[in-house]
């Protein structure tokens, strides 16, 4: 509390955002001088509040190649914070050119495998949203594809994993295997009638299945056709332009929103 109080520190426009935490995880974001002062104020509150935060599992990272902030030592009390070149916060990588190694989360992280991901996404707005129009159904489309290409959306697999599996992840709708996304998109015969309509009709967009007709198309490539089609825009689908691509995915959206409500109405019989 203390530390949001104070103003020192990174800032987003006016927006104090000095002290990221998650659970007992803190982060300190800011100029040498802030830092110093944020890691005094953690150790005289510690102190009083009798907890400890260990040193030796803290680690600074520097930013900027100047000499003086090179050259800064850190400490929390008495002891001196480890520098390190890369850190891991969260979960994520981060070196000291402040990137994230984008196409590493990638290959090591299952929840986003089938996302692109963009190295300017400021500029230029994901495939998923360039399709999304100012109204309530685009948006409520966008967000349920945006849960699922990032492992948000709750399968019965994901809730198993988020219970440290006191929670079943077998599919409740066919109580056969685990859902999983290829279960959830592809495979399950309770969610089919709608499946099957929507497929070919995806299919046909990426003009490759008119080659060999009613060509059978590995699994995982129309799984990731339907997460996140630009993916394959520069192997696969290369032929296609970006008005295809965001055809695709706005009729991608419309077969996961049509799978997910009838998912939610076979849930609540
Ligand atoms: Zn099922």
């Amino acid at each position: 509390m203390q530390l949001q109080a104070v103003t020192w520190g990174a800032t987003l426009g006016t927006i104090c955002v000095a002290s990221p935490t998650c659970a007992d995880d803190i982060t300190l974001l800011g100029e040498p001088q802030d830092i110093q002062a944020m890691l005094n104020i953690i150790k005289f509150h510690t102190k009083r509040d009798m907890v400890k935060i260990n040193p030796e599992k803290s680690e600074v990272l520097c930013s900027s190649k100047g000499k003086n902030y090179q050259q800064k030592t850190y400490t929390l009390g008495e002891k001196q914070i480890n520098r390190v070149d890369k850190l891991k916060h969260l979960g994520i990588t981060r070196n000291d050119k402040s990137k994230v190694n984008t196409d590493e989360e990638c290959l090591t992280k299952t929840t986003i495998k089938y996302l692109s991901i963009q190295e300017n996404p400021t500029e230029n707005p994901h495939n998923i949203w360039k399709c999304v129009r100012n109204n309530q159904n685009d948006i409520r489309k966008a967000d349920v594809k945006s849960r699922l290409i990032t492992g948000t959306y709750m399968l019965q697999t994901t809730k198993g994993k988020f219970s440290k599996n006191q929670r079943s992840g077998i599919c409740e709708l066919c109580t056969k295997v685990e859902e999983d996304i290829k279960h959830f998109l592809l495979e399950c015969q309770s969610l089919e009638s709608v499946r099957e309509k929507q497929r070919n009709k995806l299919l046909s967009l990426t003009v490759l299945n008119r080659r060999g007709g009613k060509a059978n198309y590995k699994q995982e490539y129309v799984l990731q056709i339907i997460m996140d089609c630009s993916k394959l825009s520069t192997t696969t689908l290369s032929h296609l332009k970006t008005d295809d691509l965001i055809e695709i995915e706005k009729h991608s959206q419309n077969v996961c929103h049509q799978m997910h409500k009838k998912r939610t109405e076979l849930q609540a019989q």
